[in-house]
């Protein structure tokens, strides 16, 4: 029996043992299997000095998280924002095992990090601190041991960084080192809108059972970032009519419909979502209780917990974000039948096609985008079959089955590989 108790809700990495634990006690794997898989393969902290715009320095913490290599090399983004520590790493990393297993690429799970906030940096410093990350990590990344890629507050520029800091250090261009870069330098098309592609790709397949139909529904996303406002557009194109969307600021709503492009342009143009002209301001926190068919979390962990869970108010929560729910919540949201399509899952998508550039360009070749996305699609709505027919036959809820499926693959890897020497 799991102890619930010993979890703590607030911490990522509670809540990914946690998910683990649900799983696993339903697939009765050997103990040392279990133990080897759930923790953390290899873990690199970093601590290394920035010089800022006005010559003062401060010392940064950075980290590399390698969760799991068995089925690949491990693959996951890296995140710049002030909440970075170790276990946030840890508990990422871990999600981006799974996340490969569901969707069955071959790449195991990682993530990176700096604690710092880029909302106050200038552009050259996010330059140079990326540069210098990307140096001290470089010991334990490459294109066929440890790939990165963009996560929050990281970008296609920041890739392109990354790209040229490995390529001069290395001595010749390698493009393979990253993905999510700019075309121009072996980006793959749809990369960009890939995880919010993905994550509508299973949605029309959930749709299908709960009787959701595209041009008659309302949409409430939270976050308006590559995951969010991508969403936002897809689905806004699909005709739902897109209420509310958020960002760390706050959020907007109008009941009638947002429109979405002019809202993008709004927030270009003053960096934030909030005071939007033909809409309430509203809190984070009301958002994600107002009345919908859809929600998408496509910002941070940790919004939908025990507290919140009971008030929420829609069909179906796409998990866009990493970690958005808690296992408390899911047995909330389990008992008012609404359907969880979750992270490992419903934002695989850019894990996807991320595994898609890098066979581009280690083929060093190029596909068009409707061969990405058609690729796409179909890895994205197999995992969603096979999810969905394991959490009917097995009695489970959505998340349950995509772990057990994905530490069933993960687990039969270390099996058969066995322990060295
Ligand atoms: P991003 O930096 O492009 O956007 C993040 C958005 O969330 C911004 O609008 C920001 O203002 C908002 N935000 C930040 N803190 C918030 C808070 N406390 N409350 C409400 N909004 C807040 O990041 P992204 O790449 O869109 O990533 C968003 C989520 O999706 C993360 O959980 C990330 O791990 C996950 N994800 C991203 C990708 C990808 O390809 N970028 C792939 C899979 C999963």
């Amino acid at each position: 029996m799991i102890d619930k108790d010993q979890y703590d809700e607030s911490k990522p990495l509670d809540m990914h043992n946690l998910q683990f634990d649900i799983a696993a006690q339903r697939l009765n794997l050997e103990p040392w299997i279990a133990d080897k898989i759930k923790y953390a393969r290899r873990e690199f902290s970093v601590k290394f000095p920035l010089r800022y715009d006005d010559g003062h320095t401060e010392l940064m913490n950075g980290y590399r998280v390698q969760h799991n290599t068995l089925r690949g090399p491990a693959k996951g983004g890296i995140r710049y924002h002030p909440n970075v520590d170790l276990d946030e790493v840890r508990a990422l990393a871990g999600w981006m095992t799974w996340k490969c297993a569901v969707v069955n690429i071959p790449f195991g799970g990682a993530k990176g990090g700096v604690t710092c906030d880029p909302s106050t940096m200038s552009q050259k410093e996010i330059e140079r601190l990326t540069r210098r990350y990307i140096w001290e990590i470089s010991p334990i990344i490459g294109p066929d041991s440890d790939i990165p890629a963009p996560d929050v507050n990281t970008n296609p520029q920041i890739m392109a960084w990354i790209v040229d800091t490995y390529s001069v250090f290395k001595g010749y261009t390698c493009p393979s080192i990253v993905t999510g870069k700019p075309v121009e330098i072996g980006g793959s098309l749809g990369r960009l809108k890939s995880t919010s592609m993905g994550a509508v790709f299973t949605l029309r397949e959930a749709a299908k059972h709960l009787n959701i139909n595209f041009p008659d529904s309302t949409v409430v996303i939270q976050g308006f970032g590559n995951v969010g406002y991508h969403a936002a557009e897809i689905l806004d194109k699909l005709g739902s009519k897109v209420i509310a969307v958020s960002d760390v600021k706050g959020g907007i709503l109008n009941k009638k419909g947002l429109n979405v492009s002019k809202v993008f342009e709004y927030c270009r143009k003053t960096g934030y979502l909030v005071n939007y002209p033909e809409s309430d301001n509203i809190t984070n926190a009301e958002l994600l209780e107002l009345p919908c068919d859809i929600l998408i979390p496509a910002a941070l962990e940790g919004q939908i917990t025990r507290q919140n869970a009971g008030n929420i108010k829609t069909k179906v929560i796409v998990e866009g974000a990493n970690g958005p729910t808690s296992p408390f919540a899911d047995e909330i949201l389990d008992d008012k039948g609404i359907f969880v399509i979750p992270d490992i899952l419903a934002n695989a998508g850019g894990v996807t096609v991320s595994y898609f550039e890098w066979v581009q360009n280690v083929q060093r070749l190029f596909w068009d985008e409707g061969d990405v996305n058609q690729r796409l699609d179909q890895i994205m709505t197999k995992a969603f079959h096979e999810v969905y027919d394991l959490s009917v036959k097995e009695k489970v809820n959505m998340r349950t089955a995509a772990y057990m499926l994905a530490i069933g693959k993960v687990g039969e890897a270390k099996r058969l590989r066995g322990i060295f020497p």
